[in-house]
């Protein structure tokens, strides 16, 4: 196999012929960049047809970034976790594989090495070789071995920290208001300072990257509690004490002051409603929850419309966050609520992109699950609902975006 620098001279050629017999023309600096990367894809294939060959004594491999300030942000977040060995599925976390390790991005020098079962996972009646002092290298020479990027990171100058993360992120980092493993999505997708910035102000144990109306109801403090009935309170604590418990979506269904069904689909952000033939026009007040605290979707709004025996919706945060559409008239075909609701969407998110744009909101408030509030505004403008929302900051922000877009 040919070493990095042959393989420079073969893409650049030699200074006695003035570089003419090169492959490429172009600054040293791309060059061994191809080099690099092209042997980094050569020694990932090969080290890929290895584990293949041998997966059954192969307990995991794990992704190993270069300890530097060079170090890109996907290969910084991977660092040290496992994979399993051949379909490459990560293991105790949800960072995507992607290229892999050397394959994925452009001059990518991370590289994969490979756990071994133990002797006993392997069914071996003898005790395993420990190794005591194994070191990985990094810019400051070698380190214990099992030290990742993060831990590496924050033990960093604060002026290297500033050279790798950026100012903001480096002092957030430094405060303890993040920690370098939160600087990603569940996927391993490096978090705007946006997403970062409403991720960290954000609930306790929240996942979501940004924050929702219920959220920002919470922060100003404001949340109202809604006009219930005895049978409603009840519908409420089924939907939230089982969306807190679970994560996913559930519904009840109310009709003439009686639950007359209970429903979940398993999701965190879907609900299948079922269409209650046989009940009157209007009859249902249909009770369900949004783990992620937004207000009514636009699927929800479809739903209302659309489905003459349901009166009216209502979505209940897990933290106190309420709204609720009531039907006015006899809704429409599915088709038409379909469009209505698509085109009312689209109107809604136009209208805070604008509003955002001219700075009548800021950035978190615009991602705030912001729109679904305006489209039911716009809804209501229309006379096809009557809204409640039990906070009147979120309200009056929504107001701010309908009327600068008039
Ligand atoms: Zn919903």
């Amino acid at each position: 196999m040919l070493t990095t620098a042959q393989i420079i001279r073969e893409l650049r050629g030699t200074k006695i012929n003035g570089y003419a017999d090169g492959l490429m023309q172009g600054s040293r600096r791309d060059i061994e960049a191809v080099a690099r990367t092209a042997l980094g894809h050569m020694a990932q294939f090969t080290q890929n047809r290895f584990v293949e060959a041998n997966q059954d004594i192969i307990k995991c491999v794990v992704w190993c970034a270069t300890l530097d300030t060079r170090t890109s942000p996907p290969c910084r977040a991977r660092d040290g976790k496992q994979y399993t060995p051949v379909e490459h599925k990560p293991i105790g976390h949800s960072f995507q594989w992607g290229g892999g390790p050397g394959g994925y991005h452009w001059r990518c020098r991370s590289h994969q090495t490979t756990v071994l079962k133990s002797n006993k996972e392997l069914g071996i009646d003898v005790p395993d070789v420990v190794m005591k002092d194994g070191t990985r290298a990094s810019m400051d020479g070698q380190l214990p071995a099992d030290v990742t990027y993060s831990q590496w990171i924050k033990k960093q100058s604060a002026a290297r920290q500033d050279e790798v993360l950026g100012a903001t992120r480096a002092q957030m980092m430094r405060e303890g208001k993040i920690t370098p493993e939160q600087l990603y999505g569940s996927k391993g997708e490096y978090l705007t300072l946006d997403q970062l910035k409403s991720k960290t102000g954000g609930m306790l144990g929240s996942n979501n990257a940004s924050m929702k109306s219920e959220e920002l109801a919470i922060r100003a403090a404001d949340l109202t509690e809604p006009k219930l009935s005895a049978v409603q309170r009840e519908a409420r604590a089924y939907v939230v004490e089982n969306g807190r418990k679970t994560g996913h979506e559930y519904g009840v269904a109310i009709a003439d002051g009686k639950i007359v069904d209970r429903f979940t689909s398993g999701m965190p952000n879907a609900l299948k409603v079922p269409k209650f033939n046989g009940y009157p026009n209007g009859v249902i007040d249909l009770h369900h929850n949004h783990p992620v605290g937004d207000s009514l979707s636009a699927q929800d709004f479809a739903t209302l419309l659309a489905t003459p025996s349901i009166g009216s919706v209502a979505v209940h945060g897990q933290s106190g966050f309420f709204t609720q559409a009531a039907k006015v008239g006899v809704g429409m075909s599915s088709e038409s609520a379909y469009l209505v609701a698509a085109s009312t969407r689209s109107k809604a998110k136009a209208l805070v992109a604008e509003a955002r744009e001219s700075g009548v909101i800021s950035d978190a408030q615009s991602n705030s699950g912001l729109w679904p509030v305006v489209m039911a505004s716009l809804l209501e403008n229309d006379g096809l609902i009557r809204y409640t929302i039990n906070s009147e900051t979120v309200m009056s922000i929504a107001r701010k975006v309908i009327n600068h877009g008039k």
